[in-house]
């Protein structure tokens, strides 16, 4: 059995892929492959209406929010935001928590003035950055949730003036928010939600229109609003991955539910790297995050030996990201505790092995 640590593209349910994989030969008994199906069928049609609807419900979406299932990553989300709500001669203030927040600031210089309001970088974003004033005359602000590569995650957001854009590509429903407070969110599906290929994106429809800007058809998120996501061919089997997973967590008992489960994960893992001597963290103690947890050796040459035993133990991805080094264990919502402890007890019988 694998223990699937990696960070992107993170773990599924079991479930989950069981049921992907059916459906790859045989969806919903319609003697065609979820590959094959048109978008514009009303199979499909009921996936999309059913993914929309599980995210309105596990988010409690209030009134005025539009549901998108779009292609081009995350990424693609850095230049699609500015080129929507930034008006030419607009500012945006941006959050500098890591690499992802800085490609997304980078791209909005394309659309406009960019004020860098904070700034983790002289410490290889092992922190948080909370000491900061949101300008009130900035069109909106834009923040990271969890930073995958530094284990860093906002514990809690920032009081805002001005409308809130979150990148929660790597911890979106694994906690409860209150997405009143949001004026977009987006996400790569690839972590929490489903396979690579489809990221979501939910946004305030009174925000849009307001740029004076000609926008193409593929980036102008009020024609994918007019075209329900379906302007072009989506990713179907993205989208449908995603469904089952949405609901899995709702069987689950809720963002609420994973969310205990996930503290509980995180709480396990953390108290292992701080006790057992042969470890330590790299991040300010109070921004960690409960979705990749990054830790190094306190010996650089025992990394390589800890490694080789957690392939023993078929626990995979484990290794750090090359900008941080040592070791990112992601306990995303589908990781069960099991292989949490499996990972544990390695860190303890690495730590007897070579006291
Ligand atoms: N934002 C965050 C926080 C990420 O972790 C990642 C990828 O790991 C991205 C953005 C980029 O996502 P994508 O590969 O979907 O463009």
């Amino acid at each position: 059995m694998k223990h699937n640590f990696g960070a992107g593209p993170g773990i599924l349910p079991q479930e989950v892929l069981k049921q992907s994989a059916e459906a790859v030969i045989n969806f919903n008994s319609t003697g065609l492959s979820i590959l094959e199906i048109s978008h514009r069928s009303k199979e499909f049609e009921a996936v999309l209406e059913e993914a929309i609807s599980l995210v309105k419900e596990l988010f409690e979406l209030p009134e005025g929010y539009s549901v998108l299932f779009l292609q081009g990553g995350a990424s693609t989300q850095f230049a699609m935001v500015p080129y929507n709500l930034l008006p030419e001669g607009g500012k945006a203030a941006y959050v500098e928590s890591g690499v992802w927040a800085n490609k997304a600031l980078k791209e909005a210089k394309y659309f406009g003035e960019v004020a860098v309001i904070a700034s983790s970088k002289e410490a290889n974003f092992t922190y948080i950055p909370k000491d900061f004033e949101v300008p009130a005359d900035a069109t909106y602000l834009h923040l990271t949730s969890n930073n995958t590569i530094y284990g860093t995650q906002l514990q809690e957001f920032p009081k805002s003036p001005i409308p809130v854009v979150c990148d929660m590509s790597s911890d979106i429903f694994s906690r409860k928010i209150n997405a009143a407070d949001f004026s977009l969110i987006y996400a790569g599906a690839q972590k929490n939600m489903g396979p690579a290929g489809v990221t979501l994106v939910i946004v305030k429809d009174e925000l849009l229109g307001k740029t004076g800007r000609q926008i193409p058809a593929m980036f102008n998120y009020q024609v994918q609003i007019d075209g329900n996501s379906l302007y072009n061919t989506p990713p179907v089997f993205a989208i449908y991955v995603s469904m089952l997973t949405l609901n899995w967590i709702k069987a689950k008992g809720g963002v609420e539910a994973i969310e205990k489960e996930n503290i509980a994960k995180a709480k396990a893992l953390y108290t292992e790297i701080d006790r057992n001597p042969l470890f330590k963290g790299v991040c300010a103690v109070e921004d960690r995050s409960n979705m990749n947890v990054c830790f190094v050796a306190q010996n650089p040459e025992h990394e390589k030996p800890f490694l080789k035993l957690c392939d023993e133990k078929g626990i995979v991805g484990i290794k750090g990201h090359r900008s941080v080094g040592g070791f990112r264990a992601s306990i995303y919502n589908a990781l069960p505790i099991t292989s949490v402890h499996v990972l544990i007890e390695a860190m303890q019988e690495f730590a007897e092995k070579n006291k």
